[in-house]
């Protein structure tokens, strides 16, 4: 951390090397990244493609703005637009995560004519104001109110209350198919496809925040495909460049017809657009969301075996898993981090969040496995 970031927190490791999985400090200590810094590497470190098609890009031309047609723009969009559901065929791109939910947010609220925001507990948007207000943990909220008004809360998974909250004043509902941040919480079967007909009902948006379970990561491109449901408007960001920082989303053309202006200066840039492109095409033509499926179907099920009743449940869907502790994640991660190599992240109090590069296979699996149980359930390790 520089000595002049005041927001940033510090760990005590000094990376300066990267490749697939893996990270390197200068003296050569190898890390398993098992939380790809929140997502971000679906394709892993520093991935030949993606740098290939960036380099190429910032020496050829580094950065115009969006109204000249530009090539790796181009690329970026079909392919964004391909790999998302039928339905969804117009896209925007951003600069993160959260400036695509206040896209979506004021898209939603433009194409509709109504305010009504409702969104769900333990849910994460982001940190800007309108995202935020949406967010809702008060520790992010409170120091910065007020924020954008009209947004209701509804307890994440439950359909009835969902159909209480929704009404003719909805402009939106905005759902991550599977919770991040919150705790890598799963909603129950039907819970996605009832805000679908509930939304449907009242002609408001339903907005899916992919930020997070995009790009792969639970087994298909969008987890919104495991559950057959194909929302108005779906946002993503962290893993869509594979470590570029851009955001994006794909909508319907209600939604893009009903688009009020709203832009960014930066938005789909050369050099982020051709990272997009390279990361979204490789992992199409790989196939690396199946490859999440059946490594991350591994992973749970020797965690499981591994920790048995040493921690409360091991859940999620792919690459997408979080660890229910009996005790606080932080420590955990810590401890994994600086005695096993391997770098996890907390999901709330409990809950550690294991989010490794697609690209993982048996073997990382393993390490990760045989780290885990050395901190958190000694008696049933062999090393
Ligand atoms: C990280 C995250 C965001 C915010 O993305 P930023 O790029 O940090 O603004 C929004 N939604 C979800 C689900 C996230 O995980």
């Amino acid at each position: 951390m520089s000595d002049h970031d005041f927001v940033s927190g510090s760990k005590p490791i000094g990376l300066e090397r990267g490749e697939g999985p893996y990270l390197y400090t200068a003296d050569g200590t190898e890390y398993v990244d098992a939380g790809a810094s929140f997502a971000c590497t679906p394709l892993g470190h520093s991935h030949p493609a993606v740098v290939d098609a960036v380099q190429e890009q910032v020496a050829n031309l580094t950065f115009v703005d969006s109204s000249y047609p530009v090539q790796s723009r181009e690329n970026a969009y079909a392919a964004f637009v391909a790999s998302t559901p039928d339905g969804l065929e117009s896209a925007w791109f951003c600069n993160s995560g959260t400036e695509a939910n206040e896209a979506a947010l004021k898209f939603a609220r433009s194409a509709t004519g109504e305010s009504k925001i409702v969104a769900a507990t333990r849910s994460f948007h982001g940190r800007t104001m309108g995202a935020l207000a949406a967010t809702w943990k008060d520790k992010y909220k409170k120091p910065f109110e007020p924020l954008a008004g009209d947004i209701e809360f509804v307890p994440y998974g439950d359909g009835d209350e969902l159909a209480d909250a929704i009404d003719d004043e909805t402009a939106a509902v905005i759902l991550e198919p599977i919770q991040g941040e919150g705790g890598i919480n799963v909603p129950p079967a039907g819970y996605l496809e009832t805000a679908r007909e509930l939304t449907d009902e009242v002609g408001a948006a339903l907005v899916f925040d992919e930020v997070q379970t995009g790009m792969g990561r639970t087994g298909s491109m969008w987890a919104c495909q495991n559950a057959g449901v194909t929302p108005d408007i779906l946002t993503t960001a962290k893993g869509l460049g594979n470590g570029l920082p851009i955001g994006g989303l794909a909508v319907r053309d209600w939604i893009a017809d009903g688009a009020a202006s709203h832009n960014a200066t930066f938005s789909g840039g050369p050099v982020v657009t051709a990272a997009a492109h390279a990361t979204i095409s490789t992992l199409v033509e790989e196939e690396w969301p199946a490859h999440a499926a059946d490594v991350g179907a591994y992973l749970t099920t020797e965690l499981e075996a591994a920790l048995g009743d040493e921690v409360r449940e091991v859940r999620g869907e792919g690459l997408l898993v979080g660890v229910e502790l009996k005790r606080g994640a932080n420590r955990v991660a810590r401890d994994l981090a600086m005695n096993h190599q391997v770098l996890a992240l907390p999901a709330g109090r409990t809950v550690l969040r294991l989010l490794p590069p697609l690209v993982i296979d048996g073997t990382e699996a393993d390490r990760l496995v045989d780290a885990l149980t050395a901190v958190v359930a000694p008696d049933n390790s062999d090393s």
